[in-house]
């Protein structure tokens, strides 16, 4: 079966001598290597301004907390996405309010967000959903319009473009994962990317504790409690070797993407996604439309080749009973979109095949 996700690790003559030395170290907490990694990282994303942290949802938390979003508060937010997304703004006590989503690419629909917008609404969070880049244009003109922040749930879009720039710096608070599925993987693991650098200080006391590790332990002061959200040195380490590989991986997946938006167009039953102005994706999934999709889901998986929906679409959680409401894009759009794969273990004749397979009709 060709597998819709799979963990990419450097080969182990690379790795494992590596992190043999972390380990060995004396020093496996937050130390030397987590700075390492985060000024590589910073340098890939082109935004210096960036923490590393133990996942991606830590990320979203801390960047929820730093927009202020707390009890009362409404965050705008799409169903059609990994649960992270939208559990982290419960865990801050907020209510998820559902934006419509654009029907034919299933991203989060910017005039939605505008309708949406109440008094309470603190934060809007958008997810460059399966490496697709959101209509940023439009969105940072509601931003701006309004001063509400946005959060971007980059999880899926490591490697995306947005202006001719990696996705990272463009807005407010940027989240990635460097979970085990993701395009980069440390077995866990996240990065929050500010904007500017003034919240950083206030980031670092959220991400431990709420100490200033600047200051020694018996001189520090907590004024507000923190989370235990830090990344250590083994992870840095192996986030480290896995950052040599990170534009062959991010490559292929790109490859692959581009030779079936060419592949794939003009066949009948099939719709292809439009990707939106100033955008570039990442194809962490391929994604497209479907006529049948059980059965296209069906002939794919007999033919050895994953293909779902792989999220359940979020507004369907009872957590999430509150923020119920008519989303008739994202009706439309969930009853036909499907993932196939994209990524780096995709090789020229799996793609071939796939599209072969596809033209031959479900
Ligand atoms: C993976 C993922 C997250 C959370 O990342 P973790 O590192 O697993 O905490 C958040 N949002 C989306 C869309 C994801 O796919």
């Amino acid at each position: 079966m060709i597998p819709m996700v799979k963990p990419f690790v450097a080969p182990a003559e690379v790795m494992m001598p590596e992190i043999e030395r972390t380990l060995y170290s004396g020093y496996i907490a937050e130390g030397e290597k987590v700075y390492e990694f985060e000024s590589v990282f910073g340098s890939y994303i082109r935004n210096s301004n960036v923490l590393s942290l133990n996942s991606g949802t830590a990320a979203l938390h801390i960047a929820l907390l730093l927009a202020g979003v707390g009890p009362g508060d409404e965050v705008i937010s799409t169903a059609l996405t990994a649960e992270p997304t939208n559990v982290a703004i419960k865990l801050t006590g907020a209510k998820v309010v559902w934006a419509d989503v654009d029907v034919n690419t299933g991203l989060i629909d910017p005039e939605s967000i505008r309708q949406k917008i109440t008094e309470r609404t603190k934060a809007i969070m958008v997810v460059h959903y399966a490496g697709m880049v959101c209509d940023m244009d439009k969105i940072n003109i509601v931003s701006s319009e309004t001063g509400i922040p946005v959060i971007e749930d980059t999880a899926h879009a490591m490697g995306s473009g947005y202006c001719g720039k990696p996705v990272g710096g463009n807005s407010a608070y940027t989240c990635f994962s460097l979970q085990a599925i993701k395009h980069l993987t440390t077995v866990d693991g996240g990065f929050i990317a500010l904007k500017t650098p003034d919240r950083l200080p206030d980031a670092r006391k959220l991400r431990w504790f709420g100490l200033d590790k600047k200051v020694p332990r018996l001189e520090n002061d907590i004024k507000f409690p923190g989370y235990k959200y830090h990344m250590n040195n083994v992870n840095a380490t192996i986030g480290l070797v896995q950052m040599r590989y990170i534009d062959r991986v991010v490559g292929r997946h790109k490859d692959n993407g581009r030779y079936f938006d060419k592949a794939l167009s003009g066949i009948p039953g099939v719709t292809l996604l439009p990707y939106y102005g100033h955008t570039e994706p990442s194809y962490w999934l391929y994604t497209l439309k479907v006529e049948n999709r059980n059965d296209f889901v069906r002939m794919m998986e007999e033919n050895g080749i994953a293909a779902s929906e792989l999220h359940l679409r979020n507004d369907r959680h009872s957590v999430f009973a509150e923020s119920k409401c008519e989303l008739p894009a994202l009706d439309e759009f969930y009853s036909t979109f499907v993932h196939i794969p994209c990524g780096w273990w995709v090789t020229d004749a799996d793609r071939e095949r796939i599209v072969a397979l596809i033209k031959k009709g479900w």
